[in-house]
């Protein structure tokens, strides 16, 4: 590639001209055969996690009881317990006959994850949970109160097969997807630690009820690389109570770094998720080193889908960038990123920049205030909607793309 290749022709006299390129330090970044960036998108085959309520339909609920010679009424009992009173305690079930309690319980609610650690940060408002799942593998979630709202940052896959370079999941590669009730598990552990009141206090005069009204799909991994398990969970937390969670669908919101053909899946689901597109550049010279998977799906592509998944949900969608000194701040960036918005129409997107979280030992760093302001002026200027995504729980490795699960 000429060395000229990523400057545009547009570019007005006096702009800045670095151009920073995407490369690794410290670290090597798995190639495939073809020697370019290794993407991951089966899952590696290990032992499957426990079958378990949150795995399965209502129906399916009362067929495994069946199955396991004990009487199908009680799902609906367990279902209470679980994602109402976010309990697998036998003690804590009195309405179940003692006789037999223990083997229920242990049939439809097998434990799947311990707790390793947590770590708390914001006065206690952020809290980061390291879970071993029961193979090992570990995942994070990350709790956060806001005024009116708590939201969950909650990981799909143990570790991720995009291999995008500036974020830790990327680094160590797919271990695993996680099942649906893996997902959903770490909603009802989460609701459970708010209810023993260790999340930071509740605001004077606030009313929101004390449980997690917000997930974001965030954590570690790509949510549609897990299609499938994805939407069972997805299912599961906007279930009516005591079925599922019974929690909105419009607060959940489900980031990607752009799978095409998934997307489109997505909007024919007819659940209108909130829809994040981690784009990050909008030129393919740049967006193809910083999101390998931009070689399967161009920008293009993907902004298309994104509209198109506007037009069958009515939900306004999410660009996400990260903002990487050098590398991809520019103002010509903001200007063509807005450009290649408008020209998909008007109200149906809004740009989140998040100021980049290095990784240890990167070489890569945030961009400078006054270049993230610019580039924010200039997609306010054009009419996109622009807010600066805040980075809760830097300090505790919690905040965006730092999630890398190790015990260290
Ligand atoms: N695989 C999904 C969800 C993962 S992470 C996706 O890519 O959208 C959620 C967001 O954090 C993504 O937009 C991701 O690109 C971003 N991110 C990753 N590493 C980051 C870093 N080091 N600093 C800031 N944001 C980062």
């Amino acid at each position: 590639m000429p060395a000229d290749a990523l400057l545009p022709p547009t570019r007005t006299a006096g702009e800045r001209t670095v151009q920073v390129r995407p490369a690794t330090e410290g670290w090597q970044q798995q190639r495939g055969a073809d020697g370019r960036p290794l993407l991951q998108f089966a899952s590696p085959k290990r032992g499957k996690p426990p079958v378990h309520l949150a795995d399965l339909t209502p129906e399916e609920r009362r067929a495994r009881l069946v199955e396991l010679g004990l009487p199908a009424f009680r799902a609906g009992q367990l279902a209470r317990h679980y994602f109402t009173r976010y309990t697998d305690d036998p003690a804590a079930m009195t309405d179940l006959p003692a006789a037999g309690r223990e083997e229920l319980v242990r049939g439809l609610l097998p434990e799947l994850m311990t707790e390793v650690r947590r770590f708390a940060t914001d006065r206690g408002d952020t809290i980061k949970f390291l879970w071993k799942l029961h193979d090992g593998a570990l995942v994070e979630s990350v709790l956060m109160r806001y005024p009116g709202r708590i939201t969950l940052c909650v990981s799909s896959q143990a570790g991720c097969g995009m291999n995008c370079p500036f974020c830790a999941t990327g680094q160590a590669g797919l271990t695993r997807n996680m099942s649906a009730a893996e997902i959903v598990d770490q909603v009802v552990r989460a609701n459970r630690v708010i209810a023993e009141g260790a999340l930071g206090g509740k605001r004077p005069g606030e009313t929101t009820p004390e449980r997690v009204s917000n997930i974001v799909f965030m954590g570690m991994g790509e949510p549609l690389a897990n299609y499938n398990r994805l939407m069972t969970a997805v299912r599961t937390m906007v279930a009516p109570a005591p079925e599922g969670l019974g929690m909105s669908a419009r607060h959940i919101t489900v980031s990607t770094v752009g799978l095409v053909p998934a997307i489109k899946k997505l909007a024919d689901e007819k659940i209108p998720v909130t829809f994040a597109l981690s784009l990050h550049a909008p030129d393919d010279h740049l967006r193809d080193e910083l999101i390998p998977v931009n070689s399967r799906w161009k920008v293009d592509e993907a902004l298309d889908a994104a509209r198109a998944y506007f037009d069958a949900t009515g939900r306004r969608v999410s660009i996400e960038y990260a903002l990487i000194k050098d590398m991809n701040d520019h103002g010509w960036r903001a200007d063509l990123l807005a450009e290649k918005l408008n020209a998909r129409g008007h109200g149906w997107v809004h740009v989140n920049p998040i100021p980049l979280n290095p990784t240890p030992g990167s070489i890569w760093t945030a961009s400078e205030p006054a270049v993230q302001q610019e580039f924010v002026r200039r997609l306010e200027a054009a009419g996109i909607p622009t807010t600066i995504r805040d980075t809760r729980g830097k300090e505790i490795d919690g905040a965006c793309g730092q999630l890398a699960a190790t015990e260290a």
